[in-house]
């Protein structure tokens, strides 16, 4: 396999844009290697621009649900497009996609449309601070929820607490409010509370798969949300990754408890640039124009993006047994990687929730952030490698989910398998 083109196009990226690439996880950082530059997709398959062609279980990182270049999605993006990109007003679309979302989820009463997780997540965490009127936030280590000021911490010296900024550029005095705790230990979350009256919403990945795929378990959820009640603190889920990924409900579909705002992003776009926010009324009547709370954006709700999220759902809805199907796949293909690997003497953890999957080079289950970062980067650097140079893309980093797309063939997956096997024994 040849990438040469690959390499001369990073090459010049990389004189004019940081690092070469629009976001860092694209950079092959973690993996050594260069960055695949993508001359288009097709299905199942995306095609570089040296002709080679991979399974793709990246998938844009979550969002295309069917896969690439998906007629029926489509056919709605190239007619909306000969109507008009954006006219920033409101059209009946929005209307028709709110609709939708809301009739599906208990815990959506009223949902706004922005244009990407980051900005959703942004947006809902500010309604919950106005709502209650506190200025303290929860979050837990290894969660993602995009790269908004408050949320971008981790855990200071010493023990849980207070967090500190991740990156330069994040004032102290912006995450000193944001409260970090541990994954799936509800100790850690009740320490939180011990030290701060004044939290306003708890935010987490339900089902995280930020830090690889690591489920929470149901009794934290459970417990989660009796904390919130009993301190008036909202709980948010963000299902910008796990929406209508983990389940038709997302992660709502596999759990019991009902958060009290949902943000949402990737499939809900089609592919499109989307993110939302929804909630319950009493919650969500205090945003602008009806309420107090600022937010606002120019291509929020943008009719072609609207467009694309609403063939999309319509889709998904359609189809019954599209989730079963790809938790099918999804478990076929863990089940042969852990096989090859215990073939030669490799530990892998792995894991599913329908479409997604995970698997960690670790000895141990993975149940928290701690546990994920003892896995083995080395091992996995070479798997990721070899599994390329075989013609099947994931992501390039142990931290990351992986997702099958309706385009996929068991086919595919049998051939991935072979392939591990081919690869682990290279590697072991
Ligand atoms: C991807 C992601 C985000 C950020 O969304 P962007 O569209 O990249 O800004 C937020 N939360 C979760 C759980 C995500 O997976």
């Amino acid at each position: 396999m040849t990438t040469s083109n690959s390499k001369a196009a990073f090459e010049k990226a990389q004189s004019v844009i940081p690092g070469g690439v629009d976001s860092p996880v694209r950079a092959f950082k973690s993996v050594g290697g260069t960055p695949i530059f993508i001359e288009r997709g097709e299905g199942a398959y995306l095609v570089d621009v040296d002709g080679n062609r991979y399974v793709d279980f990246v998938q844009s990182w979550g969002p295309l649900i069917f896969g690439h270049c998906d007629k029926t999605i489509e056919f709605a993006v190239m007619d909306a497009v000969t109507k008009g990109l954006s006219f920033g007003a409101p059209t009946e679309v929005e209307t028709k996609l709110a609709s939708k979302i809301c009739d599906m989820f208990e815990s959506i009463d009223k949902i706004r449309f922005v244009s990407s997780g980051t900005e959703a997540v942004m947006s809902a965490i500010r309604l919950a601070r106005g709502y209650t009127g506190r200025d303290d936030i929860l979050k837990f280590e290894g969660n993602y929820h995009g790269h908004s000021d408050s949320l971008l911490v981790q855990a200071g010296s010493g023990a849980v607490t207070f967090g500190t900024p991740s990156s330069p550029g994040v004032p102290a005095d912006l995450t000193k409010h944001t409260l970090l705790a541990k994954y799936n230990d509800i100790e850690s979350v009740k320490k939180c509370f011990a030290n701060s009256s004044d939290i306003a919403c708890i935010i987490l990945e339900p089902i995280a798969g930020n830090m690889g795929l690591v489920p929470a378990d149901e009794k934290f959820l459970q417990e989660l949300r009796t904390l919130c009640d009993e301190n008036g603190t909202l709980l948010i889920f963000d299902e910008v990754m796990s929406g209508f990924r983990a389940s038709l409900k997302g992660a709502q579909g596999l759990t019991s408890v009902i958060p009290d705002m949902v943000t949402f992003g990737k499939v809900i776009g089609g592919g499109m640039p989307v993110g939302a926010f929804g909630g319950k009324l009493n919650i969500m009547n205090k945003l602008s124009p009806d309420g107090p709370v600022y937010q606002a954006g120019t291509l929020s709700g943008n009719p072609v993006a609207m467009h694309a999220g609403m063939a999309s759902l319509e889709k998904i809805l359609e189809e019954k047994d599209l989730y079963s199907g790809f938790e099918a796949k999804a478990k076929k293909l863990v089940a042969g990687f852990k096989n090859a690997a215990k073939d030669n003497g490799i530990a892998l953890q792995v894991d599913v929730r329908g479409s997604m999957f995970g698997f960690f080079f670790n000895e141990n289950e993975v149940k928290n952030f701690d546990d994920a970062l003892k896995s083995d980067t080395d091992t996995f650097a070479k798997f990721h490698q070899g599994m390329l140079n075989e013609g099947f893309y994931f992501a390039c980093s142990q931290y990351e989910t992986g997702f099958i797309c309706a385009a996929m063939t068991d086919e595919m997956i049998e051939d991935c398998i072979k392939a591990a096997q081919k690869v682990m024994k290279e590697i072991k």
